[in-house]
C-alpha cells in the first residue's frame, strides 16, 4: 500500500470515529512508525508500505481508535520549543499551559538578575524545563506528589540539558520546599468530581487521576497554594496559576480575600478563554 492511501484511509476511519485531528493524527501515527518525519510524506506520497510495517501500524491505529491519545502511543508531545516524552504517569502538556509560560517569561523581562521559580505539580516538568529554558540565569525548583511524574520530568530535563539548573523534590504542594522564590507557578488539578465523568476518554481513560481531580469543586489546590505562597514568596514575588476556563471569579476571589496579594489580574488564552491568574505578594515591611 502506498503512503498516500494508507494515510486517507487511516484519517477516514478516524474521523468516522469521531476524532478531531483525523488527518494529523494519522501522519504522526504513521511517520512514528516508519521512524521518518511527517514532512516526508509530502515529498514522497508515492512510497509504498512493506505488509510488516503495516501491521504494526495497523496496532497503533487500533489503540487510537480505542481512545488513547496519541502522545501516549508515541511516547512524546510537542511543548513551547521542544519535545517532551511522555508516559501514562504524567498529564500531556497542553498548549494553553504555554500561556502561563508567557506570562511567566513577561513578568521576568523586568529583571536581568538571577532569579528563582518554582513549578508546583510539574509533571511531565513542561513549564520549569520551557522556564528554564528561556531563562539562562534562573534557578528552578519543580515539586509533585507522584515520584514516576518527577522520573519522567528529571529525564526531559537531561534530554534538554537542562538538569543542572532545575532542582526535583516529592511532596504534597509546597510541603517539601524550604526557600523563598521570586516567582511560583503551577497548573495543578483543576476537574471537579461531578465534572470527571464528562471528560473526553482519551483524557478520563488514560491520564492520571491524580493529574486532574480536585474535589468537589475543583477548587482544593487554589486554595492551598494561594493559602501556602506567601510563605515561600519573596516580598513582591509573584503567584501565576493556570486555571479552568470557568474558574476565573471563583479564583480571583480566593486570592482577594486571602489579603495577601495585589495586583491580581486574569488573562485569556488563545481561544478567549480565562487561563492564567496571576497576583502579586503584598511587599512586607
Ligand atoms: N505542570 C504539568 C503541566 O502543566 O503539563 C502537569 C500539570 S497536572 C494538571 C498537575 C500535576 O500536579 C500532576 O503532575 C500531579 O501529579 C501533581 N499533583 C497532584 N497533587 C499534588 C500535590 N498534592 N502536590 C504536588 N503535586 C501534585
Ligand atoms: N486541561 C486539562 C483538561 O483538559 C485539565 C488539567 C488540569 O486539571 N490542570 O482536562
Amino acid at each position: 500500500m502506498l503512503i498516500r492511501d494508507i494515510l486517507n484511509e487511516t484519517a477516514r476511519n478516524f474521523t468516522l470515529a469521531g476524532i478531531p485531528s483525523s488527518r494529523l493524527d494519522a501522519e504522526i501515527l504513521l511517520s512514528h512508525c516508519l521512524g521518518c518525519e511527517r514532512l516526508d510524506f509530502f515529498k514522497n506520497p508515492s512510497l509504498p508500505v512493506d505488509e510488516e510495517m503495516l501491521a504494526s501500524f495497523q496496532k497503533l491505529v487500533d489503540r487510537r481508535l480505542a481512545g488513547e491519545p496519541v502522545a501516549y502511543i508515541t511516547g512524546h508531545k510537542e511543548f513551547w520549543s521542544f519535545t517532551l516524552e511522555v508516559s501514562p504517569d504524567v498529564l500531556i502538556p497542553r498548549p494553553e499551559t504555554e500561556l502561563l509560560v508567557e506570562e511567566a517569561l513577561s513578568l521576568c523581562r523586568e529583571t536581568a538578575a538571577e532569579i528563582s521559580i518554582l513549578d508546583i505539580g510539574t509533571g511531565s516538568g513542561a513549564i520549569a524545563l520551557a522556564l528554564a529554558y528561556e531563562m539562562p540565569f534562573a534557578r528552578l525548583t519543580a515539586t509533585d506528589i507522584s515520584s514516576k511524574a518527577l522520573a519522567i520530568a528529571a529525564k526531559n530535563a537531561q534530554n534538554l540539558h537542562l538538569d543542572f539548573r532545575i532542582e526535583f523534590l516529592q511532596g504534597n504542594l509546597l510541603e517539601p520546599v524550604d526557600d523563598f522564590f521570586d516567582i511560583i507557578v503551577a497548573n495543578p488539578p483543576y476537574i471537579a468530581e461531578a465534572e470527571y465523568g464528562k471528560l473526553p476518554v482519551g483524557v478520563k481513560d488514560y491520564e492520571p487521576l491524580e493529574a486532574l481531580l480536585a474535589g468537589d469543586d475543583g477548587l482544593d489546590f487554589y486554595r492551598q497554594i494561594i493559602a501556602q505562597a506567601p510563605g515561600h514568596l519573596k516580598s513582591g514575588g509573584w503567584l501565576l496559576v493556570e486555571i479552568g476556563a470557568t474558574q476565573g471569579a471563583k479564583i480571583f476571589n480566593i486570592f482577594q480575600t486571602s489579603g495577601k496579594y495585589r495586583n491580581i489580574s486574569i488573562s485569556n488564552d488563545y481561544a478567549g478563554l480565562p487561563r492564567v491568574v496571576k497576583a502579586r505578594r503584598e511587599i512586607s515591611g
